[in-house]
């Protein structure tokens, strides 16, 4: 690039939102301390912990790749509402804000793409070594200090008219709860103990809710800057294959971007696509229809590389 335009900013975040976003972002950190210590210090890891971490992150990441991201967003597939309420429920528990206003964040950065306009590039924030740290900074979580950009609600008027959708998301703080309420009763009737609740709630709830905010936030960070780039797409999405396993497909960025409304993100045979295989199997039983993936000409039209 021979001149890096000045990030668009959309003014700071209020008082209230920045100290809720630094609790959000800060508390699960020192959940995983307070787990480390429990196990190390005292002992007290149990299988159950581990079945309950495994168990509420596959459940929260589908809620956010296939509910958030494939269904709302991009409309990649159709389904009834009650299964579209218990997606919008399942990725409320990542605890990242209300489904509506996670879709329209997302709408907004399909829209500018690594343009200054763009709400967490990694390509606007100076030259040389600290611009690509402070570039990846605000691409993985500084980004969420700041004030939205102005007339979200223009892309989410069709959320907005589904009055039980609205409802359901608008639940966002229940629903957050509810994720640590869920992995703190399993690990008490798994364990039959206090401290199994405990644990539980740490292992399963908190460093859940650490390795869900990472994982998320790596593919605005991470599959912006490093990876392939198969297709032709204007702007810096990548392929990360690290990323396309812990985020169940999401990591297959450049192609996502090159084909924003697939259900499939993961095109090629040797691409892991866990959020894909979910919708596939939910059409195979009835709950989902027009399942939308680009036929192979379409896919060869963007090819830059095999
Ligand atoms: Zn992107
Ligand atoms: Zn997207």
């Amino acid at each position: 690039m021979s001149s890096i335009p000045h990030p668009k900013n959309h003014g700071r975040l209020s008082l209230g939102g920045r100290i809720a976003t630094f609790l959000g972002v800060t508390v699960p950190i020192a959940g995983l301390a307070a787990a480390a210590a429990a196990a190390w210090g005292w002992g007290f890891l149990h299988w159950a912990d581990v079945a309950m971490f495994l168990g509420m992150y596959a459940l929260t990441v589908v809620g956010l790749t296939v509910g958030f991201h494939r269904l709302f967003v991009h409309r990649s597939f159709e389904t009834y509402l009650p299964v579209k309420v218990v997606l919008t429920a399942l990725g409320s528990m990542g605890v990242q804000g209300t489904m509506i206003h996670w879709v329209g964040l997302h709408r907004w950065h399909h829209r500018h793409s690594d343009a200054p306009e763009d709400v967490h590039s990694p390509h606007h924030q100076g030259r040389g070594v600290f611009g690509f740290l402070r570039g990846f900074w605000h691409a993985h979580i500084g980004w969420a200090f700041h004030a939205d950009p102005p007339a979200l609600d223009r892309y989410v008027r069709d959320l907005h008219k589904s009055p039980t959708l609205r409802a359901t998301s608008a639940l966002f703080p229940a629903w957050a709860v509810l994720g640590l309420a869920i992995p703190a009763a399993g690990g008490a009737l798994l364990t039959g103990t206090w401290v199994g609740a405990g644990t539980g709630l740490l292992w399963g709830g908190l460093v859940r809710i650490l390795a869900v905010h990472h994982v998320t936030w790596s593919i605005n960070s991470v599959c912006h800057l490093w990876g392939r780039r198969p297709y032709a797409t204007g702007d810096g999405s990548r392929d990360n294959l690290v990323m396309g396993f812990l985020a169940f497909g999401e990591g297959w960025h450049n192609s996502h971007h090159a084909f924003p409304t697939s259900a499939r993100h993961g095109l090629r045979w040797w691409q892991p696509d866990l959020s894909y295989w979910v919708i596939r199997n939910l059409s195979l039983v009835g709950l989902a229809w027009n399942v939308k993936v680009p036929s192979r000409q379409a896919q060869a039209a963007k090819r830059r590389s095999n």
